[in-house]
């Protein structure tokens, strides 16, 4: 089968840049998304704090943040539910780190107000003195986003092909032919999926399925973390704020559940199907109960993710300097939500008209680009 373009990988970066080419040319005719398990979305993308914070990351991420936020938010006035809503983010600490871990023009609060609004910070907390404020961070229901942009591609005629890993890829002409693992070994597959363009939007695996297409390194580092969604003897209110602690400690926010919470760590992982270290739950438990009032009363569920990222902390998003009609999308790290309409519109507009418009500024635009081969 032939294709236009083959996007590798169906997390929120492959089913976002599907839905906004399919937009973008008129017609998802051509397109099609690979993805190697049975169903979309089963890795990092099924696994985040669902939050858009636009204080949060690298100056090229804030403004990825921004647009997305923006555009989210106006694609929503045509649904019945809406794709973000206001979710506010405050980060606590001493003012020397609260400085260091946000963006001028926040609105900064003392230890008074910080307790005030967040009376579940244990007093004895004496590191949380000051706080700041994003209150344009919005939350977003990652099951329903990553629907909405199924459901965009997909009417529009992007084929998504799940249960396709690829495992090996090979130029015939200006063709990539993408294989996937042989029946039985020695013997060619049968099923080869042939594409004009190949999008690596394979999350973890990225840097893997670059080098199956011959492309440059970009140094991708799966980091894992590990979340949980807690019970508590005493519900937060749905309006509380997500609470992080500027030195990326902890961090929690309400859930319908009760809490969701994470220790924010990043710890370097090869590209699997990762699940939390033994005792890990525990012990972020216990790190919410030293700094929080928060009395959790059981576990709905818990995991760990791989964010991503590239030594730069930007995601990579456009052509790869050394393999014909390859496309990075990948890197997203811990901004993978809160920057993918941003970065599906990049990906789309490059691959379609072959550059980025006035929309994102020079410096963004050339931190997205991939690494050059050495
Ligand atoms: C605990 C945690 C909290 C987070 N919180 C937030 C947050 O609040 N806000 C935010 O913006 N981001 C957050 N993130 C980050 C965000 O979840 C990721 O950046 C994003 O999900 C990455 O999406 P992706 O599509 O690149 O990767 P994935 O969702 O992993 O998708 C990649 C897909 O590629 C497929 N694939 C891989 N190799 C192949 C192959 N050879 N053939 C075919 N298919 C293949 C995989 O099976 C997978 O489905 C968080 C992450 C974690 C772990």
């Amino acid at each position: 089968m032939h294709h236009d373009i083959v996007i590798i990988g169906a997390g929120i970066a492959g089913l976002s840049a599907a839905s906004e080419l399919a937009r973008l040319r008129g017609t998802g005719r051509g397109i099609c998304v690979l993805e190697a398990e049975n169903a979309v979305a089963q890795h990092t993308s099924a696994r985040s704090a669902q939050q858009l914070i636009p204080s949060y990351g690298p100056e090229p991420v804030l403004e990825l943040t921004r647009w997305s936020i923006a555009a989210l938010a106006e694609a929503s006035a045509d649904l019945p539910s809406p794709l973000v809503w206001p979710s506010p983010f405050v980060v606590a600490g001493s003012p020397a780190d609260v400085a260091a871990e946000t963006v001028p023009g926040l609105r900064r609060m003392s230890g008074t107000d910080l307790f005030a609004l967040c009376p579940e910070l244990r007093a004895d907390a004496a590191r949380y003195r000051t706080a700041a404020v994003d209150g344009a961070a919005v939350r977003s229901d990652a099951t329903a986003l990553l629907a909405w942009h199924r459901r965009r591609a997909e009417s529009a005629g992007v084929a998504v092909r799940t249960g396709f890993r690829v495992t090996g890829a090979r130029r015939a002409g200006s063709t990539w032919e993408l294989l996937p693992a042989a029946t039985s070994p020695g013997t060619e597959p049968d099923d080869v999926v042939r594409a004009g363009t190949v999008v690596n939007a394979a999350g973890a695996w990225a840097e893997h399925v670059g080098s199956l297409l011959g492309g440059a390194p970009q140094g991708l580092q799966p980091l894992r973390r590990t979340a949980a969604l807690v019970r508590l003897d005493t519900a937060m209110p749905a309006e509380h704020p997500m609470v992080m602690d500027a030195a990326e400690h902890w961090y929690y926010r309400p859930d319908p559940v009760g809490a969701m919470i994470s220790v924010g760590e990043s710890e370097p992982s090869e590209a699997c199907d990762a699940q939390p270290h033994p005792g890990a739950v525990e012990r972020l438990i216990a790190t919410i109960h030293e700094h929080t009032e928060l009395r959790i009363t059981g576990v709905a569920k818990a995991w760990t993710g791989l964010r991503t990222e590239r030594a730069s902390d930007v995601p990579v998003c456009g052509w790869d300097p050394a393999a014909d009609g390859v496309f990075w999308l990948a890197g997203q790290g811990g901004y993978g939500f809160q920057t993918s309409a941003a970065m599906a519109a990049a990906a789309a507009e490059q691959i379609v008209t072959g550059g980025v418009g006035g929309w994102l500024t020079p410096e963004t635009v050339a931190a997205l680009q991939p690494e050059r081969a050495a």
